[in-house]
């Protein structure tokens, strides 16, 4: 048969030489790197007492936004879920009632939205998917959690807080070619989105 690697060796069933018996230079060979490492500078830090800085493109928890006015953007379209290679994303959709308007910018809304953490590889792609701006990674954790359930995120852990001075942003998370292209009159997804970039 022939081979996968060129690293693959052979076993063979060898007796062992005097020197491989004896185990002390096997020991000593072993101790001797450990002690290397020993004095090399540590890869390690004291975690939680001690944090790295994130990367800024890092994708974390997601949010749902809303608009200017305080009004949930997402028009429970699906598409976050249909681009969702993990398929986390579950939503049931709703239509907008009479008098809700402050609340649902569109007719129809996401009345259940879900993410399952677990199941999230925090690619992104409903974040591209979404042509009303409506949901976004942040640069937050996802936070832990003793049973799967706990894991399942709906629409009070996903939506940002109506308080303006609570709201999440993500302008600074797009790059120069994303906010570019969301300027673009043909492609533009959100008309208000793009005003408030500007
Ligand atoms: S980040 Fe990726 S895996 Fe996670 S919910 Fe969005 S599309 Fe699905
Ligand atoms: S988050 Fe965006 S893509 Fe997903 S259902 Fe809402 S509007 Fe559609």
């Amino acid at each position: 048969m022939q081979a996968l690697t060129t690293r693959s060796k052979v076993a063979v069933n060898k007796k062992m030489t005097f020197k491989e018996r004896l185990y002390i230079p096997a020991i000593l060979g072993g101790l001797s790197i450990t002690l290397r490492h020993f004095f090399k500078k540590k890869v390690t830090i004291q975690y939680p007492e001690q944090t790295r800085e994130f990367a800024p493109v890092y994708r974390g928890h997601h949010v749902l936004k809303r608009d200017e006015n305080g009004a949930e953007r997402c028009t429970a379209c699906g598409l976050c879920a249909v681009a969702c290679p993990a398929e986390a994303i579950t939503m049931v959709a709703a239509e907008r009632k009479k008098g809700e308007e402050a609340l649902y910018r569109e007719e129809k809304y996401a009345a259940v939205y879900e993410i399952n953490m677990l199941r999230c590889i925090f690619c992104g792609l409903c974040e591209e998917a979404c042509p009303k701006e409506a949901i976004f990674l942040t640069d937050e954790m996802v936070l832990t959690d003793y049973g799967r359930k706990g894991f399942v995120h709906g629409k009070d852990k996903l939506v940002e807080p109506m308080d303006k001075d609570k709201r999440i942003d993500v302008s600074k998370r797009q790059t120069k070619e994303v906010a570019e292209f969301k300027t673009h009159p043909e492609f533009a997804h959100n008309q208000l989105y793009t005003k408030s970039l500007k």
